[in-house]
């Protein structure tokens, strides 16, 4: 029997996304979160490439760009705020032919989220507590006491995703750290704004971020190097703030403001800078999706691109296969781990260059950021950084 109904774990960027190609395709595509309202947090994405192409695909490239931003500065200060390094935004449209911009994060959820959450069932504030496959299908046992059944199962829950962990065994696994945490938060009636620029403030293992948005608010963003994942537990807020307030807390510029507000804020994003690599993304009935599956970590600043990438992959091969799991998800993977691990690759080589541990490397990063001034120098610089675009199908 050709796969109909499919329960998709987690509505972030990859769940609503195929959703979204499910429910075109005419399958029964159903979203179960276990946040208890849509997540609209997190820091600025930048667009271009693949995920510029994605978008004119999913036919949102210009409600993605309405609620997106042309950044004309990024800016490197000291600790009494004097620029130190940085370059003008037209070097990275220039390497684009002006098709870059940033969007939030969770702007861009929602721009998906918008398009299915009308057509799709979403069942928040819940999960999955076990999944049993058998010939005929799947039977999810989900933690509001109800057990269901569907064709097929994917797992969109991100880097912890729980499909992953029932399925394919543990995360330890199939991550692997690259040396750095990010925690982001957004908050109203920052005083400082500095429009149209990503204002950063670098120490050496450590760094902040901030971006003015629309309405009076801004986006922060922290990476900082530690040789393990802290101890703390995913949901423990309290402790994160704890811990970036020990990074961040003896620190000039705006650190003590920025804390302060950080104290204050109600969401908080924070994990570690993992990649996730694996051998198979799908196992019988069920498939991984987005950083399920493939994460690139923070540093590849494509996630959200390859999580609409896969979905859009992922949901084609199961229309063109008329359902049939086994050959699309062969497809799927077929078509796509190459593209991923080679993506990973080169996160894997930028990692130093984004937030130096070492003092002298902040003063390199800083005069290879100087040097994108010299136009062609910027152009081919940000191509070697940011390159490959994968070849979309077309799936009718
Ligand atoms: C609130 C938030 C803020 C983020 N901020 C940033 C950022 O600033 N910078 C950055 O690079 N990346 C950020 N990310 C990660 C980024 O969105 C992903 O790397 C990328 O978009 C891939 O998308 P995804 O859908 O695979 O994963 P995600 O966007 O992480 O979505 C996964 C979804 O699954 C849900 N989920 C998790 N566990 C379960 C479970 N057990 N059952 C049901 N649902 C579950 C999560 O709540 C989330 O909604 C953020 C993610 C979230 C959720």
């Amino acid at each position: 029997m050709p796969a109909k109904s499919i329960l998709i774990c987690g509505a972030g960027i990859a769940g609503p996304a195929l959703a979204y190609w499910l429910n075109r395709y005419g399958f029964e595509p159903a979203l179960i979160e276990r946040a208890p309202a849509f997540r609209d947090g997190g820091y600025m994405i930048d667009v271009w490439g693949t995920g510029y192409e994605i978008l004119k695909r999913y036919g949102l490239l210009d409600a993605a760009r309405a609620r997106g931003y042309i950044f004309d500065r990024l800016e490197f200060v000291d600790e009494k705020g004097r620029e130190v390094a940085g370059f003008g935004g037209e070097i990275f449209r220039g390497a684009f032919d002006n098709r870059f911009f940033s969007v939030p994060r969770g702007d861009l959820a929602h721009v998906l989220y918008d398009t299915v959450k009308d057509k799709v069932e979403t069942v928040f504030g819940a999960t999955i507590r076990a999944l049993h496959q058998d010939e005929q299908g799947v039977r999810a046992d989900l933690t509001n006491g109800q057990t269901r059944r569907f064709d097929l199962v994917i797992g969109a829950g991100g880097l912890h995703s729980p499909v992953r962990e029932m399925v394919f065994g543990p995360e330890r696994a199939f991550e692997q750290y690259l040396g750095y945490c990010a925690a982001s938060f957004i908050t109203s009636g920052y005083p400082h704004r500095d429009e149209a620029t990503y204002m950063s403030f670098a120490r050496p293992g450590r760094q902040i971020s901030r971006y003015a948005m629309r309405d009076g608010k801004t986006a922060f963003l922290f990476v900082f190097a530690a040789d393990k994942p802290p101890l703390i537990a995913p949901h423990d807020s309290a402790g994160q703030k704890r811990l970036l307030h020990g990074i961040f807390g003896n620190d000039g510029w705006e650190c003590p403001e920025i804390l302060a507000r950080l104290d204050a804020a109600d969401e908080l994003y924070f994990d570690p800078v993992s990649q996730i690599r694996m051998p198979q993304w799908t196992r019988g009935r069920v498939a991984l999706l987005g950083d399920a599956a493939y994460c690139p970590s923070l540093l590849a600043g494509a996630g959200s691109a390859f999580a609409m990438l896969g979905a859009y992959v992922l949901a084609g091969e199961l229309h063109r296969a008329g359902g049939d799991h086994g050959i699309a998800f062969s497809a799927y993977e077929a078509k796509l781990s190459g593209f991923m691990r080679r993506q990973q690759d080169n996160a894997v080589r930028f990692a130093g260059s984004f937030t130096p541990k070492t003092a002298f490397g902040v003063f390199l990063r800083n005069r290879v950021l100087n040097l994108m001034n010299v136009t062609p120098v910027g152009v081919w610089l940000t191509r070697q950084m940011l390159g490959e675009i994968f070849s979309l199908p077309d799936y009718g």
